[in-house]
């Protein structure tokens, strides 16, 4: 689709997932990589990227669908890993932020993982 490409050399993800900047990862596979967010919310935060660049959920359709249901379903496995405690106790926000008006400040389609022991940062 022509708003995806492979890669963009002007994107900070694009680079983290890459390889070339360095991150503290949490998961990667051919599809996927994930790592800790730099400024955490919680004492669990992480974040999910596709490897190929998508700038945002508002790029994604029918044809993203196998992805997303991949980087959805390693979510439960990270996030007790990661440290949050088991569900219904425990738990953990998700969350994709979309353009301006939603929060989104980096233009490569992430997940976040937002969890831990509260109070939290925000949220
Ligand atoms: P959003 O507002 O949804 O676009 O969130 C972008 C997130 O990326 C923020 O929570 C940042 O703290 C995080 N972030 C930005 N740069 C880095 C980086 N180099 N390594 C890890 N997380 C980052
Ligand atoms: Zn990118």
């Amino acid at each position: 689709m022509s708003t995806a490409h492979a890669h963009d050399p002007n994107c900070i993800f694009c680079k983290i997932a890459a390889g070339q900047i360095p991150s503290k990862k949490v998961h990667e596979d051919d599809q996927v990589f994930a790592f800790h967010d730099i400024n955490p919310w919680a004492p669990v935060h992480f974040l999910l990227i596709p490897k190929t660049h998508i700038p945002s959920m508002a790029q994604v359709g029918p044809e993203q669908a196998p992805l997303l249901g991949h980087i959805l379903s390693l979510i439960p496995k990270l996030a007790l890993e990661q440290g949050c405690g088991p569900y219904p106790e425990g738990g953990y926000r998700i969350v994709i932020n979309t353009g301006a008006q939603g929060g989104q400040e980096v233009h490569h389609l992430h997940v976040h993982v937002i969890g831990g022991p509260r109070p939290w940062k925000h949220g």
